[in-house]
């Protein structure tokens, strides 16, 4: 098992109207634990803006353990493909990417910038290249190794987040933590372009960086800011079965669940490539 927000087992016991799975298989559990199932969202299929929504490892108990008891819409099967460890960040940075990326509502040709290149980005960038084989990515990263990375992966251009791009673009997705690139990626937006805010700003507003925004370089021409809330079951779905086609995988670093202490605090310290999964 994988424990964390993103779970991957085996079935040991279904409830009896459980028809979709059975003892044995191997499933996973994304952080989309429940929802109320009834709401205005939820019947339109977005129970990631559910108010009931719950997350796994948060509202409800998560990987910690031995044994877990989920609801059978939130298990989803994992493609051969992929091991455990493998499968565990396609359903947290993947099926969020998945979800960001379709929110840009980008068609094939147009140019997609990434603000930011962490385990999010990197899927985002491959998925990009699978499904819009005419669309140019830009990535905005601190370090040369990271620009390097993204370049190697097959982005046009990387570069500093303060450095101006070769062109602007129809859609932006920030996967950094900072509101100082929020403001940043506003002035590389093609008239109605779209931000996409993909993680949540975990660091204290940034006053100087707001007071910075100057309507007509920052906002004016139509320009769209849109956050990123929660996954559905069928971003994790969905992109479990693309992600599964063409073998699109992450770079993961593993750790005994004995070292969690550790794994967590690499997360905070230090800048590693790709997902951290703790193996049972
Ligand atoms: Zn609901």
């Amino acid at each position: 098992m994988v424990p964390g927000h993103e779970v991957v087992g085996i079935i040991e016991k279904c409830g009896a109207k459980v028809s979709t799975f059975k003892p044995g298989d191997r499933v996973g559990v994304a952080w989309i634990f429940s929802s109320c199932g009834k709401c205005e969202f939820c019947k339109a299929g977005l129970e990631n803006l559910c108010f009931e929504f719950k997350g796994t490892g948060r509202d409800e108990n998560g990987g910690y353990a031995e044994f877990m008891r989920v609801p059978a819409e939130s298990a989803c099967f994992i493609p051969d493909v992929f091991t455990d460890e493998e499968a565990a960040p396609l359903m947290c940075a993947g099926a969020i990417g998945y979800r960001s990326f379709h929110l840009t509502g980008l068609e094939n040709g147009q140019p997609l910038g990434l603000m930011g290149f962490g385990a999010s980005g990197h899927l985002v960038l491959k998925m990009v290249r699978e499904l819009m084989h005419d669309t140019e990515v830009l990535v905005f990263t601190r370090t040369i190794e990271e620009q390097e990375f993204a370049i190697s992966l097959g982005a046009k251009w990387a570069g500093g987040i303060e450095d101006n791009p070769p062109f602007l673009l129809n859609a932006i997705i920030d996967t950094t933590p900072v509101w100082k690139t929020m403001v940043q990626s506003l002035l590389y937006l093609k008239p109605g372009g779209r931000l996409i805010i993909n993680a949540i700003r975990i660091e204290h507003l940034d006053q100087s960086a707001l007071a910075s925004i100057d309507y007509e370089k920052h906002l004016w021409m139509e320009k769209e800011i849109k956050s990123v809330a929660n996954i559905t079951h069928n971003d994790v779905k969905a992109f479990l079965e693309f992600a599964g086609k063409v073998s699109l995988k992450s770079a993961v670093q593993k750790y005994p669940f004995e070292r969690a202490n550790e794994a967590i605090w690499d997360l905070k310290h230090k800048h590693v490539q790709g997902g951290k999964v703790l193996v049972w």
